[in-house]
């Protein structure tokens, strides 16, 4: 790795006091001790400033440590002339021990930091490949292709995607140049596939190095990176890091392709459900209503009073029927396109079901209902209208979907801060594995078929239910037939507040 680095002085001075120190040592043991043997008291200075720092300034503490010595022991004394020659021979040595113990150490100083380097290394990359396994995104992938490139180089980071001549900056550190120059070189590079920019032969004045994420079918993006001390890069690093970049955001643009793909499927099978639900259901009760109404208009006179009031009764229920169902498309629209208008106010939770049950009376004939609401339940806060809707099509589903001699049960008790609201048939029950599927919008089960419907009914349900705040969900009786379970706030947040 080429690596700018400074000349540290720090260690330099260190190392003059340390020959300083040995040099008072050495002058308080003089007189004790033959002043040959001092030179091994030096070389722990020289041992210790190689492990610590290495070789240079290993050697400036050897001949720091040669002169100290000569001046201050070896006679004449205070000059640096030598008289007895054989004191050369301990420089000398002195001088070699030095180098060789500085050398050992710096080598084993450098494969430690290689060591550490690498292992350094292979955690990023490890933790990468895990950040690209998890992000099935364009911008999670360039987000972690940023953090850790940023991390591993050193330098500030931006990720371009693109095609052909289109580039899009994706994600960029804040201290990133991104200005015009700078894109004119990228798009450079994801036209042609190959690095430029700073420290290249190609467009060398440019500030950040850019270099291309490659793949089979081309170039798709580009990785910027930007030093502030001009520094230079890891090559071996950024091959590496691109190699598996590009694989992550190619990935990721096939994943998002696919999702696209998914989308506009869904929503072509969304619009044929709902033209197709919409032209059946609307086109049967109209067809009914008109035939009634032209055949009472031809043989008003001719017929029969029961055969006239029977006309006049089917034409009313299917003017209901749809009138509920142009309702509900109503509804959905609102729903889903957030403009849904609620006005949450105190209610009595028996009017909304009994107003409820009235709009159903002629739908529910002679079914038993049971309402059953717990003691100590007044008001609810509700917007009235809204929730009647939930209620009107909870028990419209609970007539569809059960015998006609089944019995409803509407029931509501206090669950900690919610109110827990029921309606319960006894009928066929919810496939397990639709329980969940059933509130999405056009979502019918399997099972009954026959009975007609556009599945709409519980999506509006649980939009309303949301839009309390509460929730909503289904679920099967072990006795059978299927329960429809809402919570909603029992008090309103303000005065929830308040208390
Ligand atoms: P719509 O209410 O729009 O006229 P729908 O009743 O089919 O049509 P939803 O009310 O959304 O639509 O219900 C979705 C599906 O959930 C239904 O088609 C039905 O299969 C199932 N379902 C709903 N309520 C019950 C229930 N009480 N018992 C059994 N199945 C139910
Ligand atoms: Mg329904």
């Amino acid at each position: 790795m080429l690596r700018q680095r400074g000349i540290k002085v720090l260690p330099y001075i260190i190392s003059a006091v340390m020959v300083g120190t040995v040099t008072a040592l050495c002058l308080l043991l003089n007189g004790h001790i033959d002043p040959a043997n001092f030179a091994v008291i030096y070389i722990m200075a020289v041992v210790l400033s190689a492990v610590w720092w290495g070789m240079r300034p290993s050697i400036f503490t050897s001949i720091l440590g040669v002169l100290a010595f000569d001046f201050f022991f070896v006679h004449p004394l205070f000059t640096f002339a030598v008289s007895d020659l054989s004191y050369l021979y301990i420089f000398a040595g002195y001088l070699a021990v030095g180098i060789v113990v500085s050398l050992v150490a710096s080598g084993a100083r450098e494969q430690a930091r290689h060591a550490q380097e690498r292992e350094q290394r292979s955690l990023v990359l490890y933790r990468l490949s895990r950040e690209f396994a998890a992000s099935d995104s364009i911008v999670e992938v360039a987000a972690a292709i940023k953090k850790n490139t940023g991390e591993l180089l050193e330098c500030s980071t931006a990720i371009f995607t693109g095609r052909l001549n289109e580039l899009f900056l994706t994600d960029a550190d804040a201290d990133f140049p991104v200005d015009e120059h700078e894109r004119a070189v990228a798009t450079w590079v994801l036209v042609n596939g190959s690095a430029a920019g700073a420290l290249t032969r190609t467009l060398a004045a440019s500030k950040g190095l850019y270099v291309p994420l490659k793949t089979v079918q081309g170039t798709i993006g580009v990785i910027g990176l930007y030093k502030w001390d001009n520094g230079v890069y890891d090559m071996e690093m950024i091959e590496v890091l691109s190699g598996q970049s590009s694989v992550a955001l190619q990935r990721a643009i096939l994943a998002e392709n696919a999702r696209l793909e998914d989308r506009a499927k869904e929503n072509n099978r969304l619009q044929a459900v709902l033209l197709n639900s919409i032209s059946h259901d609307l086109r049967t009760p109209l067809v009914s209503i008109t035939g009634a109404l032209s055949t009472l208009k031809q043989d008003f006179d001719s017929m029969d009073a029961s055969v006239r009031s029977e006309m006049l009764e089917t034409a009313h229920e299917e003017s209901l029927h749809l009138n509920r169902l142009v309702g509900n498309l109503l509804d959905i629209t609102r729903v889903e396109s957030g403009t849904l208008k609620i006005n949450i106010k105190p209610c009595d939770l028996r009017d909304v079901i009994g107003s409820s049950l009235r709009v159903l009376k002629d739908r529910l004939e002679n079914r038993k209902t049971v309402v059953e609401i717990e003691d100590g339940i007044f008001e609810v806060p509700m917007d009235f209208a809204l929730m009647m809707r939930v209620f009107v099509n909870l028990i419209d589903n609970a007539v569809k979907y059960s015998a006609p001699e089944s019995i409803i049960k509407i029931s509501a008790e206090i669950s900690g801060e919610n109110v827990l609201i029921k309606v319960v048939d006894n009928g066929f029950g919810i496939p397990a594995q639709d329980l969940e599927r059933v509130f999405d919008k056009f979502y019918r089960a399997e099972k009954p078929r026959q009975v007609s419907g556009t599945g709409l009914g519980l999506s509006i349900c649980r939009g309303i239910v949301e839009a309390h705040h509460g929730k909503i969900w289904a679920a099967n009786n072990p006795s059978g037939g299927a329960s429809i379970c809402m919570e909603i706030p029992a008090y309103i947040k303000e005065e929830k507040h308040g208390k």
